[in-house]
């Protein structure tokens, strides 16, 4: 058996072995999107109870990248920063679902093409 390829895999990814870890995962793209984003659900997660476990007790959380910060001022300039914005823009458009899985696999309904405001109904509101 040859070497595995250990050169040129990072693809713009800084540190490629922090992004493996499990420890610093963070939830997907469409379970923010078809969870968290849901108006209801957004304001529970705003404002959670204080829990010392987590970063500034859980009281400064970002939805759209479910990260928490220490102070207000950190999440004030997180909402300014160019990641959170690249976030919103993942978060535009629609997730990889599994009725998408299985019309590519031949499976689904043919013709049925679900558009970006059918499957995301609370993406307009980050917009706004
Ligand atoms: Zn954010």
């Amino acid at each position: 058996m040859g070497r595995l390829r250990r050169s040129r895999v990072h693809n713009a990814r800084r540190d490629v072995h922090r992004a493996a870890r499990t420890r610093v995962r963070t939830r997907d793209l469409d379970q923010i999107q078809m969870i968290d984003l849901d108006p209801k659900n957004r304001a529970a997660l705003e404002a959670q109870p204080i829990d010392f476990e987590k970063p500034g007790l859980a009281q400064h959380y970002c939805v759209e990248c479910a990260k928490y910060y220490e102070t207000d001022a950190a999440l004030q300039s997180h909402w300014r920063s160019k990641v959170h914005k690249r976030r919103c823009k993942q978060l535009r458009e629609p997730a990889y679902t599994i009725e998408e899985s299985e019309r590519a696999a031949g499976l689904g309904k043919e013709g049925k093409r679900a558009t970006a405001t059918e499957t995301t109904p609370a993406v307009e509101m980050i917009v706004a």
